[in-house]
């Protein structure tokens, strides 16, 4: 065989060989996804692979115990009964690790969506070491490991979930102002090394993010077959100490041009408002994170949410303007970028028009002149709110 023989007789294996794994993907999504058992039949009527086809795809899947097959319904007509299939329990595992400012711990989920294992610890964490929360939470994930291990559970691989902006690229964090981390690469930190034995690989990302994917595949978890389908594009918003969201599109997170689109804690909402932790003044977080709230309703930050929901039955709090009493410690700062959110009145007196940026320059003689946002971040631009700028 010539050279070139060769080659096109090597390329057309390797197409071969990705249509396999494609056709293999299809099907295993088509059961982990679908919101009650299904059958082979009912499979291939769906993805218009031959029935011969989805039945040695399937049998690949239950070999390598992703695939369960149940018990053989009574047959509706004459024929061998169909046998539904569905996500196997208990078999290959997923873990989810999480740092956040009032916890840390992991969770350990199979393919149908049960927890199968979990580790919380509650702690304060704000302006944390990361190298000792890191070592700290990778020593829960090795136990996790452990236990799932030793109950004959494969552990496919773990997700750090991080309260801050996380580079979609690379994986590395790039702040997260409410710990007081900026520009690490939390993974080596962790101690669960590839190919060691307590070793996954790891994958980091925003928490919020993360969250929300989670709701895209809700149905997948049992007991959820006669509930309405979950919807594929949505905004989700998630509240805690920090607040974020993220827009999931046709069940894909849409991460904008920073990949950081649906980072609403930290728009302004009001630049003559108290000092947030990334820099800004008057962020949304200072108004609806649950310090805030907790601050507002007369209640410590280390209060249960039960605690402010008995102070507001109990009618308060009073109106008062929040003083974040840890605002400003931190060093992490909110990255500056032309197309950030942020929203400020321009100080120019020549103009009262809403900008995406406050104009440093007095004298500017109109802002849709001087402060075009296409400008970015580094011709005069400041996040410093004016205090005559009208509101
Ligand atoms: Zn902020």
């Amino acid at each position: 065989m010539n050279r070139a023989a060769a080659t096109r007789t090597g390329q057309s294996a390797a197409r071969q060989a990705s249509l396999r794994e494609h056709n293999l993907a299809l099907v295993a999504r088509a059961v982990l996804e679908s919101p009650a058992p299904c059958s082979r039949a009912d499979i291939a009527a769906a993805s218009g692979l031959t029935r011969a086809t989805v039945s040695t795809l399937v049998d690949r899947l239950v070999a390598a115990r992703i695939v369960a097959e149940l018990p053989p319904l009574a047959p509706q007509r004459a024929g061998r009964p169909a046998v539904p299939l569905a996500p196997a329990p208990r078999t290959v595992v997923g873990l989810g690790l999480e740092v956040n400012v009032d916890h840390l711990g992991g969770r350990v989920l199979d393919l149908t969506g049960a927890v199968v294992a979990e580790h919380v610890e509650p702690d304060d964490l704000h302006d944390s070491d990361p190298d000792l929360v890191l070592a700290r939470l990778g020593r829960i994930a090795r136990d996790l490991v452990d236990t799932v291990t030793a109950d004959g559970m494969t552990v496919a691989g773990a997700t750090l979930a991080l309260p801050g902006l996380v580079d979609v690229r690379t994986g590395g964090l790039v702040v997260a102002p409410n710990l007081g981390w900026t520009r690490l690469d939390p993974v080596p930190s962790l101690g669960l090394d590839d190919g060691t034995p307590h070793g996954v690989p790891v994958t980091v990302a925003n928490e919020a993010k993360l969250a929300a994917l989670a709701q895209s595949g809700r149905t997948v978890v049992p007991g959820a077959g006669s509930a309405p389908a979950a919807p594929t594009s949505y905004l989700y918003v998630s509240g805690d100490v920090g607040i974020g969201s993220a827009i999931v599109v046709d069940r894909r997170l849409f991460h904008g041009g920073h990949g950081w689109a649906g980072e609403i804690g930290h728009v302004v909402v009001d630049p003559r408002g108290p000092r947030c932790r990334c820099g800004a003044t008057g962020c949304l977080e200072q108004y609806a994170g649950k310090d805030a709230l907790l601050r507002g309703a007369g209640l410590a930050t280390t209060a249960e949410t039960s605690d402010l929901v008995a102070a507001l039955d109990a009618g308060r709090p009073t109106r008062s303007r929040p003083s974040p009493s840890r605002a400003g410690r931190s060093g992490a700062r909110w990255p500056t970028t032309s197309t950030s959110s942020t929203s400020r009145r321009c100080s120019s007196a020549a103009s009262t028009r809403r900008c995406w940026r406050t104009c440093a320059a007095p004298s500017r003689p109109s802002c849709a002149t001087a402060c075009s946002p296409r400008r970015g971040p580094t011709s005069g631009w400041t996040r410093r709110p004016s205090a005559t700028t009208p509101r």
